[in-house]
């Protein structure tokens, strides 16, 4: 059975295509003194690449982490405009975000890329937050356990089980993002339960370890009953963690 009480709270806000270096700068000059640091909850910041390095020294000796919001498979070669994982490890990154729907849909991202994707970040020392969600049409057609099952299982394909659990899942229906449609704290819980069953088939060990995340239209106002979910193990937040007030109010909404 999960064991909520084992696994460590995790925030991570997305900041998608948002933020220049000197908007980094001051971002997390006001949201450092608001942060419940030290407190028991993880707190990521997903970061664009060119704002990773500046993130990182901003956030210095804090405990808060930065993370990619995407990466290439290969450590390196000819892929024009790419980012490898090595390259984010070496800026002191330490995770990265992976097939979040809007590379999905705009930049087709594929599961058979997550394949390599997820155990390529381990492989380069990068905890990777793996996104996972259905549709509207999938909901409404009864199909949102048969994606969820397909983007876990193949997003997961290539990862040993001993290595399961370092893997973060977000559950994030595509009708939820950036929409204001949250999903319902039962909703949030049914799926987030369902996607830990899966990894349950793979490992009952990494199962109870692995964290999932709710992300879709989180707020500082939501976010408590969400999080009150038992299988619920913190958030991904977008849009709500462009202000740093509002991010460490649910930040420490995942404290409650
Ligand atoms: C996201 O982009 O991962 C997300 C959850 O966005 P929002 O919170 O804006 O819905």
């Amino acid at each position: 059975m999960p064991d909520a009480s084992a696994r460590t709270p995790y925030v991570a806000g997305n900041w998608k295509m948002h933020m220049t270096v000197a908007a980094t700068r001051a971002y997390v000059d006001k949201l450092l003194g608001r942060l419940p640091l030290g407190k028991g909850v993880e707190i990521g910041l997903c970061a664009p690449f060119t704002a990773l390095a500046v993130a990182v020294e901003c956030v210095d000796g804090s405990g808060v982490k930065v993370l990619a919001q995407n990466m290439h498979q290969a450590a390196e070669g000819a892929f024009t405009g790419e980012v490898s994982g090595p390259m984010l490890v070496e800026l002191g990154v330490a995770g990265v975000v992976l097939g979040h729907s809007e590379r999905r849909r705009d930049n087709c991202e594929t599961d058979r890329a997550l394949q390599e994707k997820v155990p390529a970040a381990l492989e380069a020392g990068l905890a990777p937050i793996l996104c996972v969600g259905e549709s509207e049409e999938e909901r409404e057609d009864g199909e949102t356990q048969r994606k969820l099952r397909h983007q876990v299982q193949e997003g997961l394909l290539s990862v040993s089980d001993e290595r399961l659990a370092e893997v973060t899942i977000a559950y994030e229906p595509i009708w939820a993002i950036g929409t204001g449609r949250v999903a319902t704290p039962d909703q949030a819980q049914e799926a987030i339960a369902f996607i830990r069953a899966l990894v349950g088939d793979r490992s009952q060990e990494a199962a109870r370890a692995v964290r999932v995340l709710y992300g879709g239209s989180v707020n500082a106002e939501n976010a408590g009953e969400i999080l009150s979910q038992p299988d619920v193990d913190g958030a991904l937040v977008g849009g709500a963690s462009l202000d740093p007030e509002e991010f460490a109010r649910i930040v420490g909404a995942a404290l409650t």
